[in-house]
C-alpha cells in the first residue's frame, strides 16, 4: 500500500480562501477589521520565519496584522505592559507572543496575561480550561488544525482508535482532548511508555509529536492508519518529521508530509481564531 499524501499547505490555502470572505463579511456589517498583534523577544531564526509567515497569512486573508520586534535584552515587565496595553486596543482583538521566549522571560507569565478574550493561540488556562470541559473558547492552532485535516479527509472518528505520541500543553494533550471530544478512543504514549511501538500498531489514527527526527518507522504502524506528523526537526540541511516518511507510507492508508502537513494548519488555525476573536469583540 502506498499512502495517500495529506496535503496540509493545498488545505490550508482554501481555508484561507474561505477565511477572506469571512473577513470581508465583518468589515461589510460591522466595519470590523481583525487584528493581530505578534510579540517576538530576540532573534531566534526559526522564530523570525514563523512571524514572517504569519504575518504574510494576515496579508492574504485580509487581517490587519502588527509585529513587535523587540530586543532579546528587552526586560520581562516591558514585555508585559506592551502585552497590558494590546489588551486594552480596539484594533486588536488576538494577541500571540511567539515562544520560546529567552530565558529570563517567564512563557507562563506573558501567556497569562493575555485577555483570555484575545488568547488566540489557545494557550492560556482558561482556554485550557475550557478546551478540557468542552465550552466555547480558543483551541491552540496546531490540534485544530489537525482536527480539521483529518475532518477534510473525511476521517470519521468515532469509535476508532487513536494513539498519540507525545503529551506536551500545546500539542499532545490538546490534540488528546479534541479526539475525545469526536469520540474516539484515545491512547496518549510519552518518554516513559515502554514499547511505543505496541501502542502505536494499533491505532487506526496515529499523531505523532515528539520532537525526534524519523523515530516512529513504518513497523511501527498499522496497515491503512491515517498518520498525522506534527514533528519538525531539521536533519543535515533538511527538514524532517517525528515519523519516518518512506517506510510508514509504504504501511499507512494516509500520511502528512513535513514539510507541507501540519505546519501550514498551524497557521490557518492562527487566521481563524482571529476572525473568532473579532467576532466575539
Ligand atoms: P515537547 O518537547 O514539548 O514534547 C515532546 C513530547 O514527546 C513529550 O511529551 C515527551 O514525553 C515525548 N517524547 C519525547 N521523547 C519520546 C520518546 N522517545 N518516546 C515517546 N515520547 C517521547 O514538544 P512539542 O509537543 O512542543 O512539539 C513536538 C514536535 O512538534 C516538535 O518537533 C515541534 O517542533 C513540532 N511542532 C510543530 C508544530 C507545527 O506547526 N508543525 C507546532 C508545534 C510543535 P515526556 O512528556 O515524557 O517528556
Amino acid at each position: 500500500m502506498t499512502a495517500q499524501i495529506i496535503d496540509g499547505k493545498a488545505t490550508a490555502r482554501l481555508l484561507e480562501k474561505e477565511l477572506a470572505l469571512e473577513a470581508q463579511e465583518l468589515q461589510k456589517e460591522r466595519a470590523l477589521v481583525p487584528g493581530l498583534a505578534v510579540v517576538l523577544v530576540g532573534d531566534d531564526p526559526a522564530s523570525r520565519t514563523y512571524v514572517n509567515n504569519k504575518e504574510r497569512a494576515c496579508k492574504r486573508v485580509g487581517i490587519y496584522s502588527e509585529v513587535h520586534r523587540l530586543p532579546g535584552e528587552t526586560s520581562q515587565e516591558e514585555v508585559l505592559a506592551l502585552i497590558h496595553r494590546l489588551n486594552h486596543d480596539p484594533a486588536i482583538h488576538g494577541i500571540l507572543v511567539q515562544l520560546p521566549l529567552p530565558k529570563h522571560i517567564s512563557d507562563k507569565a506573558c501567556i497569562q496575561a493575555i485577555k483570555p478574550e484575545k488568547d488566540v493561540d489557545g494557550f492560556h488556562p482558561i482556554s485550557a480550561g475550557n478546551l478540557l470541559i468542552g465550552d466555547k473558547g480558543f483551541v491552540p492552532c496546531t490540534p485544530h488544525g489537525i482536527l480539521v485535516l483529518l475532518d477534510r479527509l473525511g476521517v470519521d472518528l468515532k469509535g476508532k482508535h487513536a494513539v498519540i505520541v507525545g503529551r506536551s500543553n500545546i500539542v499532545g494533550k490538546p490534540v488528546a482532548l479534541l479526539l475525545l471530544s469526536r469520540h474516539a478512543t484515545v491512547t496518549i504514549c510519552h518518554s516513559r511508555t515502554p514499547d511505543l511501538g505496541l501502542h502505536t500498531r494499533q491505532a487506526d489514527v496515529l499523531v505523532v509529536a515528539i520532537g525526534r527526527a524519523e523515530m516512529v518507522t513504518g513497523d511501527m504502524v498499522k496497515p491503512g492508519a491515517v498518520v498525522i506528523d506534527v514533528g519538525v526537526n531539521q536533519l543535515g540541511d533538511k527538514l524532517v518529521g517525528d515519523v519516518h516518511f518512506a517506510s510508514a507510507q509504504a504501511v499507512a492508508g494516509a500520511i502528512t508530509p513535513v514539510p507541507g502537513g501540519v505546519g501550514p494548519m498551524t497557521i490557518g488555525m492562527l487566521m481563524k481564531n482571529t476572525i473568532q476573536a473579532a467576532r466575539w469583540a
